[in-house]
């Protein structure tokens, strides 16, 4: 019986939907609740989405508003868009994902010790979300190397090695135990002028140990976490101390379209001609309609795609003068036909020169910018 909470985000996107189907499949014995946080701004395609996972589930999938729309019987984006004044969120003010999604989370764990799962690939070069509360820890099933960083970080920090080293003797022996005591005594190599190098070193001492032994790795990290406060050290056991797995982006779609729980219609790639040229467009993530991060492109898909949900998203455009979902320009602006030219022979001319990238969809690429709370709203 376990005592802590394991919890599961469902955004709306590809990943988590895959990393739902997942865990329920090769670990039907962990407890976990799933959760939606609904901003009531989604593509229905969203909503369908998750009532396709509940079914396949056989169970409900809570959802998650703040209380305080909840309490008004107001959709939460439009009580908060109120409450901050008809001020669009945006990069530099991202008052929506913290009110809409990191604070009913948050509410919804109170202080119990809780493991959230995030679905971050293991093709991806990217942290999650890490919580600002200490009773929650993240774990990435589809990666090698399940842990966050900041676990990672004390698992390789040069005052706990002997810990770590005692540890190792208790998994490994023989050559493979001399190998990861050797890797985990060599001291980082701080650049204090250079955070990236020291990031680059922790990087390659990580996999250096990953790839002697996976599960040995994990039982060490878990002992290790024992005498700690993190959420872990309260279990006897761990399931996922034992997952070798590592899943790609080819993966997801593998058991989206497998399960039947389908791929979101907004992923399929659409046809459009300009000027004698055809190229191709879709949606590349989950969350509002209108969110910010979207790319021009993806702007015009939803213009031509979803008028309705345009139109609407030009509306909140008018209610404050000079506020606009994308900098310099406004949706109305977007729309006059030579933009929407320019804007399409702009993709299709990008789209060329990504074709030898490591993703085929362009969108994919996830912006710098997400940082803090990307994985709330789009994984
Ligand atoms: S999807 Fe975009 S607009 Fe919606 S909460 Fe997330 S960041 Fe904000």
């Amino acid at each position: 019986m376990s005592k802590i909470k394991h919890l599961m985000g469902i955004s709306g996107g590809k990943d988590s939907a895959a990393l739902a189907i997942y865990l329920y499949d090769k670990y039907p014995n962990l407890p976990i609740t799933y959760y939606f946080c609904d901003t009531g701004k989604e593509l229905d395609e969203t909503y369908q989405l998750v009532k396709n996972i509940e079914l396949y589930l056989g169970k409900k999938i809570v959802k998650l508003t703040a209380e305080e729309p909840e309490q008004a019987g107001k959709n939460p984006f439009d009580f908060y868009f109120d409450a901050f004044r008809g001020y669009l969120p945006s990069t530099q003010a991202r008052w929506c994902t913290a009110m809409m999604k990191l604070l009913p989370f948050e509410e919804f764990v109170d202080d119990k010790p809780s493991i959230s799962y995030v679905g971050i690939r293991g093709d991806e070069d990217r942290e999650g979300y890490i919580s600002r509360q200490s009773n929650i820890q993240s774990i990435f099933p589809f990666r090698k190397n399940i842990w966050s960083v900041d676990v990672i970080n004390k698992i390789l920090d040069f005052k706990n090695r002997s810990a770590i080293a005692d540890f190792y003797s208790g998994q490994l022996n023989g050559n493979l135990l001399d190998r990861s005591v050797n890797i985990v005594l060599e001291p980082t190599q701080y650049d204090y002028k250079n955070k990236e190098a020291t990031k680059r070193n922790r990087k390659e001492r990580l996999d250096r140990l990953l790839n002697i032994d996976v599960v040995a790795f994990n039982k060490v990290v878990f002992n290790y976490l024992k005498e700690t406060n993190y959420p872990l050290a309260n279990e006897v056991d761990f399931a996922l101390l034992e997952n070798e797995d590592v899943l790609v982006r080819d993966d997801i779609f593998r058991i989206l379209e497998e399960s039947g729980v389908g791929v979101p219609d907004y992923y399929q790639k659409k046809e459009f001609k300009v000027n004698g040229l055809t190229g191709e467009y879709a949606r590349s993530r989950s969350g509002c309609y209108f969110c910010f991060f979207q790319q021009k492109i993806e702007w015009i898909w939803l213009y031509e795609q979803h008028p309705d949900r345009f139109k609407q998203a030009m509306q909140y455009e008018n209610k404050k003068e000079g506020f606009t979902w994308n900098q310099k320009e406004s949706l109305a602006e977007l729309i006059n036909p030579s933009r929407i030219e320019q804007i399409k022979l702009d993709h299709i001319k990008r789209a060329g020169k990504e074709k030898s990238a490591q993703s085929d969809y362009l969108l994919d690429i996830l912006d710098e910018t997400e940082g803090v709370g990307c994985s709330a709203c789009f994984i």
